[in-house]
């Protein structure tokens, strides 16, 4: 079983799938955004810093997240892990390359989620996250509503909107994923580890060919050497 380095624009369903192989796979969910989340949750005088800077779409700068993962990563014991939301920079891919060359991690793949603009957009405006365990809910998918209105299945929290998840907001992401973490997709395509998943299938059909690029369900690896 891989580990796996999603990239991929706000919205293309990076929670969803990870909730997917958290609970399937007992993969290890490293998620920048909910780390900087906790963070500004803490009420921590960084935390307001960040608060800012996550309010307005921008990007953290490169220091604080690689330091946040260098974190996490070195904790794990032999345990596969799933990024979600780094590297967002190159300079961040490079810094999490050398990490993983330190602590010899070779098994990953780097996977492409491909959602144009407005799907990305409804989805957005639909999401709902559990501010406890972080599960992450869409309210115009039947597959991915709560049970019960605005209540965590999981956890039983009272679900809230993510204060990024406005129009304008969207829009500066989307646009800080085109310009700072597409480039990223050349730096995996030349380590050869990069893969393609077209966002906006049904999840079932995200699921199957994400089992197989990550060898969870051995068929032969990465479609898009
Ligand atoms: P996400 O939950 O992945 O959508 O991230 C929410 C916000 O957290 C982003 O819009 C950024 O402001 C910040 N953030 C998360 N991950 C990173 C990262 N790798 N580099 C810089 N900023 C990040």
């Amino acid at each position: 079983m891989k580990n796996i380095i999603f990239i991929a624009p706000p919205a293309a369903g990076k929670g969803t799938i990870s909730d997917y192989l958290v609970k399937n796979y007992h993969y290890e969910h490293i998620s920048t955004g909910d780390l900087l989340r906790d963070e500004i949750a803490s009420g921590s005088e960084f935390g307001q810093k960040l608060d800012i800077i996550l309010k307005s779409g921008s990007l953290v700068d490169d220091e604080t997240v690689i330091q946040l993962v260098r974190q996490k990563i070195t904790t794990l014991a032999h345990q596969a892990f799933i990024l979600d939301g780094f590297p967002r920079t190159l300079k961040q891919a490079k810094a999490l390359d050398q990490l993983l060359d330190e602590l010899h991690i070779g098994n990953n793949v780097a996977i492409y989620l491909n959602v144009d603009l407005d799907t990305a957009l409804k989805r957005v405006m639909a999401r709902v996250i559990c501010p406890k365990c972080k599960r992450s809910y869409n309210l115009n998918n039947e597959k991915l509503k709560p049970v019960h209105k605005d209540i965590c299945d999981d956890c039983g929290e009272v679900l809230i909107h993510r204060s990024d998840d406005n129009e304008e907001t969207f829009r500066v992401r989307y646009d800080s994923f085109m310009n700072n973490t597409k480039p990223i997709l050349d730096f995996y395509q030349d380590k050869g580890i990069l893969c393609e998943i077209d966002a906006t299938m049904p999840l079932e059909e995200i699921y199957e060919q994400l089992e197989d690029e990550a060898e969870i369900r051995v068929k032969g690896g990465c479609s898009n050497d």
